[in-house]
């Protein structure tokens, strides 16, 4: 037990620090424009509901809230402006511009370092790239979701896997970094298709990503197939299955994950809006759970009955203990005691393992 009390210190202690490098590295600052200009319905979408916002951010309060946020990250970490949600290059040119010039005054007087934007794949065109460069825009984010064609129609996306391809390419040729975006468990989605997406996510040159879960949520289509029984969403546990390959494929080929699930929502929490799926807090920690688990695995199922101290990457600490201490508890279920140590000086997946 207090072996037990001892690892959570050190992984608290590691983590705070670990996450405290990080922040230094790189934070953004949301700015959600909820179904602004989306003529879209894509049949799991209710953007207000998903992005946690329900209201239109007034230009005017842009730059106050830019200046509260800016306040509380004055520890040298590289600052984004990010204007999420929506259908950005949707919004009509005058209201973009609006919204950009606001945001770039703080890109010219350097008080962070760039702006980044998601949009859809069939709203990309040279035009629409131009404002963005001259507003200092740096990254694109797509919401790519799959591409698998039958799962983008099924899923009513309104635009093709070539819409995705060929904004891509465009993003690239113009000197932006891309993010491509998917989805989990989308009507007529596979593990093997969501897998072919990330592949092709990976192949497009995107340099960063997020996994979002397909949820049933109120008011949507997907309720009504849901309710008719022509929609059966994922479990938790199929979700963080499927996710923990993807992740892995991501991991190998270098594309940075910026986010498994959804912003935990208030909506969402007390039960009001969400009507059926995979919805979880930490679905990060159980990805990597399952992920650490297996690397666990592959080092020590061979030895029962013994004690062993792993030195672990302090950003993997937490993970390598697993959610609520799954991997520990497992392990030590299999007569396998584990101590985990943090050791700044290994990589990230890497693990130095000593038997007592
Ligand atoms: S394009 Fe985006 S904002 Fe528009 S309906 Fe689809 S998911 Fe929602």
């Amino acid at each position: 037990m207090l072996a037990f009390v001892f690892d959570r210190i050190v992984a608290i202690f590691a983590f705070y620090k670990f996450n405290n490098m990080q922040k230094k590295k790189h934070s953004n600052i949301p700015i959600f424009v909820p179904e602004l200009a989306c003529p879209h319905r894509c049949v799991f979408c209710d953007q207000k509901k998903i992005s946690g916002s329900l209201t239109i951010p007034d230009p005017d309060k842009i730059s106050e809230m830019i200046e509260t946020y800016v306040n509380t990250m004055q520890d040298g970490r590289k600052i984004e402006i990010a204007f999420f949600g929506g259908n950005f290059t949707g919004i009509p040119f005058e209201l973009q511009k609006e919204y950009l010039s606001l945001a770039y005054k703080f890109v010219q007087n350097k008080t962070v370092a760039g702006i980044r934007i998601s949009t859809r794949p069939d709203y990309i065109d040279n035009e629409r790239l131009d404002l963005l460069k001259n507003f200092g825009v740096t990254t694109i984010e797509l919401g790519a979701q799959s591409t698998n064609e039958s799962v983008l129609l099924k899923s009513g996306r309104g635009h093709t896997v070539k819409d995705t391809e060929n904004a891509s390419k465009l993003i690239l040729e113009n000197e932006f970094e891309l993010g491509l975006q998917m989805m989990l468990g989308l009507p007529g989605d596979s593990f093997e298709s969501s897998y072919k997406t990330a592949i092709d996510i990976i192949k497009l040159g995107a340099t960063s990503t997020r996994i979002y879960p397909t949820l049933v949520i109120k008011g949507t289509m997907l309720e009504q197939f849901y309710n008719a029984g022509k929609f059966i969403p994922l479990t938790v546990e199929e979700t963080v299955q499927w996710a923990k390959e993807i992740v892995k494929l991501f991991e190998q080929h270098e594309v940075r994950i910026l986010r498994i699930g959804l912003h935990p929502s208030k909506e969402f929490e007390d039960g009001k809006s969400l009507i059926a799926g995979p919805y979880h807090q930490s679905l990060t920690e159980l990805v990597m759970t399952e992920i650490w688990n297996d690397i666990l695995l592959s080092h020590l199922q061979l030895i029962e009955k013994s004690s062993a101290t792993i030195r672990i990457n302090p950003s993997q600490l937490n993970f390598g203990i697993g959610y609520k201490a799954k991997n520990k508890i497992n392990f030590s279920g299999k007569g396998i005691t584990i101590n985990f140590i943090a050791d700044y000086s290994l990589p990230k997946y890497k693990i130095d393992v000593s038997y007592n």
